[in-house]
């Protein structure tokens, strides 16, 4: 991940005067090649210091590009068994077991093939075919072995990782678990459009979130009220380019071919408890595409989802009914959970 501009976005503002006179802070960073913005009531100055220094304390130990880094050291330990903090130990067991879930779907060892297509330097372009399948034979998380209890991680020789699909949600998690241990019970974190919730606003009631339309992100498709929940999305409109072929490649790729996954979604949103996973699903459901992710959602109850597929058609698990509002003249299907296994 790309570190710019830390220090002009850093600022705080300090906003009295809402419904019961609580002070709100909030802050701007623009780390993990993001804007960040983290607003709560209650807490302190100091606290609104340490949520800052808590994203770039991630931020450097995942940057691909800092000699420093875990990622980094992880990337070019020569297959060695390497130790890494708490939080990288941590975030790669689970990546590789929501991997393992997802059938791989999610892949957090895709970084070499992200490389050559210049996702992680701005420098795009479209590789051959050969080099694809040359650089996916050293795709494959399972040969990436976590050790929790001595908190080391091994590569083998060749294969890199890259955690940009999960990065965003597990600070997220840790944001809100920062914040609930200073007493904090209304916060809104928005990091590059993957939005927590601790509680609801100040005033108890439920945060309002909207879901953008991925052919016009200035506009939404649909709004959802939350309290306690992740909303996190994976469309191809995010980050892409256009190849000098005049096609469109985008930056969440599919590891069973290397190339940007296409199988009929324009967007995914998933909504539950834990930012970490729901952001892990978000990317995974959007390479498995419309069929694979709704038949995921159906064995899958405990998480909600919105689907838009290819057609710009809306798709809603059963458990929003109630919690979203598809924008006017949006019509939606509802994804139902009867007779599936988890129900
Ligand atoms: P964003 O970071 O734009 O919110 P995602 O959470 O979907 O979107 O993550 C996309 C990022 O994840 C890419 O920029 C890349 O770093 C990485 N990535 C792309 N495809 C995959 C994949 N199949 N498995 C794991 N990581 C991926
Ligand atoms: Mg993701």
């Amino acid at each position: 991940m790309k570190k710019i501009m830390p220090a002009l976005l850093a600022a705080a503002v300090l906003v009295t005067g809402c419904a019961r006179e609580v002070p709100v802070y909030q802050t701007d960073v623009f780390a993990m090649d993001t804007l960040m913005t983290v607003k709560f009531s209650g807490g302190n100055e100091t606290l609104l210091e340490q949520v800052r220094e808590e994203i770039h304390r991630f931020e450097k130990l995942w940057d691909v590009n800092d000699e420093k880094s875990d990622i980094y050291r992880l990337n070019h330990s020569h297959g060695e068994k390497t130790a890494v903090s708490e939080e990288t130990a941590f975030l790669t067991a689970r990546a590789l077991e929501l991997s393992a879930r997802t059938e791989g779907a999610l892949d957090i060892s895709i970084y070499p093939v992200l490389r050559a297509w210049g996702f992680t330097t701005g420098q795009y372009e479209v590789p051959d075919s050969r080099t694809l399948s040359e650089l996916l034979n050293k795709v494959d998380y399972r040969q990436i072995v976590v050790d929790g209890q001595h908190r080391t991680v091994q590569v083998p020789e060749g294969m890199m990782l890259d955690p940009g699909a999960v990065a965003k949600g597990f600070t997220g998690d840790r944001l809100c678990e920062l914040l609930r241990e200073n007493g904090v019970s209304s916060a809104l974190l928005n990091l590059g459009g993957n939005v927590q919730a601790l509680g609801g606003k100040p005033d108890g009631s439920a945060w309002r979130v909207a879901v953008k339309d991925p052919q016009h992100p200035d506009e939404i498709v649909c709004t959802l009220e939350i309290r306690d929940r992740a909303v996190i999305t994976s469309g191809s409109y995010e980050r892409y380019f256009v190849g000098k072929d005049g096609k469109t490649y985008w930056h969440i790729l599919d590891p069973a071919t290397g190339y940007p996954a296409d199988k009929g979604l324009l967007s995914v949103t998933i909504i539950g408890e834990n930012g970490l996973e729901c952001d892990a699903l978000s990317t995974a459901l959007f390479v498995m595409g419309k069929d694979g992710a709704m038949t995921y959602c159906r064995e899958h109850p405990q998480m909600e989802a919105v689907l838009i597929d290819s057609d710009r058609r809306l798709y809603l698990t059963e458990g929003l009914l109630g919690i979203a509002e598809p924008s006017e003249g949006m019509e939606h299907t509802v994804i139902s959970r009867q007779g599936s296994d988890g129900t």
